[in-house]
């Protein structure tokens, strides 16, 4: 079978704020399943977590400057154009129709954030539209049993290739480069008046200064 479809990859998240754990591992898989681009999507309003202090247009402004200099990479903030809570079934059917018959579509995820995919809006439909890269992520590990698991095992493929003989319906496990960085961590460093420095782009941590962020 010859590939036929030019994969797009999303990665989609708080970003709160975004860093190298998002860029590395975004900038590692367009190469490594040689995708068309991947855009990192902020989340406005997310379903299942409690909103983030830090207002959604400025996480987008964070994750725009992180790619300014990197073509495969982009921002895509449809999600702040939307009202009510930001499901990504609606944002991957949305892109979908963007982009025409030629794409293929990755969601891609940490393995921390697979875990509760079936409490997602429409999950099981997330197949239907795209494809799912599952990230191994430091001290997370993929579910074992259950729900969740018996779906993995049944729509788990190892051949990359699926990606783009197919415009959905495969999931991949991705081991790339292990990086324990979360936002969660630059949050509380920032807040105890640590540097974060390394952490994520200058750019950004210049942003979260200029705009008096995470005090
Ligand atoms: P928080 O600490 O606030 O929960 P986070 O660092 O996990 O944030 P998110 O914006 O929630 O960042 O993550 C977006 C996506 O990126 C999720 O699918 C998450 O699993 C993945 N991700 C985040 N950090 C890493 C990392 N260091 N390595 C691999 N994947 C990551």
């Amino acid at each position: 079978m010859s590939d036929q479809f030019a994969p797009v990859g999303v990665l989609g998240g708080t970003f709160n704020p975004v860093h190298y754990g998002h860029l590395r591992s975004a900038l590692e898989l367009v190469e490594c399943l040689q995708l068309d681009h991947l855009r990192l999507m902020p989340c406005a309003i997310p379903p299942h977590r409690a909103a983030p202090d830090c207002p959604a247009h400025d996480r987008a402004a964070m994750v725009e400057l992180a790619v300014a200099d990197e073509p495969g990479l982009h921002c895509d903030d449809r999600e702040l154009h939307r009202s009510g809570p930001s499901y990504t079934i609606d944002s991957l059917e949305a892109l979908r129709a963007e982009l025409g018959d030629r794409h293929s579509l990755c969601l891609v995820m940490g393995c921390d954030a697979v875990r509760k995919i079936d409490t997602w809006h429409r999950w099981e439909e997330l197949l239907s539209v795209a494809h799912i890269v599952l990230l191994a992520r430091p001290g997370w590990q993929l579910p074992d049993a259950g729900l969740v698991a018996d779906w993995l095992a049944e729509n788990r493929r190892s051949d990359r290739s699926w990606i783009r003989r197919q415009r959905h319906g495969t999931i991949l496990v991705e081991e790339l480069r292990p990086l324990a960085i979360s936002a969660t961590e630059i949050r509380h460093l920032l807040q105890a008046g640590r540097s974060a420095r390394y952490l994520l782009p200058d750019r950004v941590l210049d942003y979260i200064e200029q705009q008096q962020l995470y005090r």
